[in-house]
């Protein structure tokens, strides 16, 4: 089943339920209103099914695709590099990402001129601490890994956990072969689900056209327009740097990355996304060591796209609402974007709940939310087609700053 014939089908099959999905959105936009609202409540939930299943199996994806990774490598120093070079590139280029997004804001200006009022007797709400920020990262006790909400942790755990079974040796063989099934067990688990990713995008396709389809014009145009603009040059231009440092030809990158970019943008879920990912990192050359630790990671951690997007969205919400941004704002706009951007679960629309994240750092209504909750699905499939690109780019690199090379294929 992992073969490329296989994603391409999967792809086509996708495509066919967006392009009916989009057929049956715009004919009930001519149906009765009772009849439009009752058949949209069940075109989303064929689509929520979808992401129900995802977030069932992200904390045993993350946990065994990790340990196993962890676990397989008997050189800890070598891991340590990985790990610290891996940290290093994934907030780097999600910094850049994020100074992007504010750029777009303030060319585009998507927001201006069109003059929301505040709610009566706003004010700002208070923003969560850094100590509250780094403990959320640390769930309390173990029940609170087993949600998505509890990746990171999760990642914590998995990576002590992969650790201790290297340090107990020829004794941890057993049990790192048990991790190493489970984790192709869930890889498996992910692709199976995949099956249903058609209907999914079917349902959810008619249900955003039904209901939203005469709003994409204005405000939300110019937002969207922005946002694919900054994150095309991101794409583009910062993985290509960051590929051709790590020795390996951009064309070759962005021609092997086509692949995992289009599950991911019609998916709009990096843990979906994550064997597809794989596969890609393989033919590119990176060796397993090095793609089987980053890539899980990567999937919850590195989301380049959602921290362009976030801070472009606090930008817009500003000028939506009139509220003259300083500098200072500004940067804990970039700062939360980067920050958000880490805490994103990594399933469709997790970039617009971490939003309220970023707005309450920044000062901004919360209202915004729901504002950017409308064109959601549009804007969460190009930032999760970057989200994933990014953690194969910084792979490439990665492999080489910790002194290996790319396998030629
Ligand atoms: N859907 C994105 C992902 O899975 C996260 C987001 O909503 O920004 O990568």
């Amino acid at each position: 089943m992992s073969t490329r014939a296989t994603g391409m089908k999967l792809l086509i099959a996708i495509a066919i339920g967006f392009l009916i999905g989009l057929v049956v959105g715009f004919a009930l936009l001519y149906a009765p209103s009772a009849i439009r609202t009752e058949a949209a409540s069940w075109l989303k939930a064929l689509g929520d099914i979808f992401v129900r299943l995802i977030r069932i199996v992200i904390p045993p994806l993350i946990f065994f695709t990790i340990s196993a990774a962890v676990a397989s490598i008997a050189d800890l120093r070598k891991l340590g590099l990985v790990l610290l070079w891996m940290f290093v590139l994934y907030i780097g280029t999600s910094l850049v990402a994020s100074i992007l997004g504010v750029v777009a804001g303030e060319v585009f200006q998507p927001g201006v001129g069109v003059g929301l009022t505040p709610p009566a007797g706003y004010t700002p709400p208070k923003p969560p601490s850094a100590i509250d920020i780094l403990l959320s990262f640390f769930q309390l006790d173990f029940s609170g890994l087993l949600v998505v909400g509890g990746a990171m942790t999760m990642i914590i755990f998995a990576i002590i956990l992969g650790i201790a079974v290297a340090l107990l040796g020829d004794e941890g063989r057993k049990l790192y072969s048990f991790l190493k099934l489970a984790s192709s067990v869930m890889i498996t688990m992910v692709r199976v689900i995949m099956y249903y990713a058609p209907v999914a995008i079917f349902g959810y396709a008619a249900w955003l056209i039904a209901v939203y389809g005469p709003q994409m014009l204005g405000a939300y145009g110019k937002f969207l327009l922005a946002q694919y603009s900054l994150s095309f040059i991101h794409f583009f231009i910062v993985y290509s740097i960051v590929t051709m440092i790590g020795g390996l030809s951009p064309l070759k990158y962005f021609k092997i990355q086509s692949t995992p970019f289009l599950i991911a943008f019609t998916t709009r879920s990096s843990a979906v996304t994550l064997p597809y990912n794989m596969e890609a990192a393989k033919k590119m050359g990176i060796p397993d060591e090095v793609y089987q630790i980053t890539l899980p990671v990567g999937a919850t951690v590195n989301m380049d796209g959602t921290a362009l997007y976030q801070a472009l969205s606090a930008i817009f919400v500003a000028q939506l609402f009139g509220i003259a941004l300083t500098p200072l704002h500004i940067g804990l706009a970039v700062a939360s974007a980067v920050i958000g951007s880490v805490a994103t679960a990594a399933i469709p629309g997790g970039g617009t709940i971490m939003l309220a994240f970023v707005l309450g750092v920044t000062g901004l209504p919360l209202e915004g939310v729901g504002i950017m909750l409308v064109i959601d699905p549009i804007a969460d499939a190009l930032r999760t087609a970057l989200n994933v690109s990014g953690d194969n780019a910084c792979s490439v690199l990665i492999t080489r700053i910790v002194g290996m090379k790319l396998r030629s294929s």
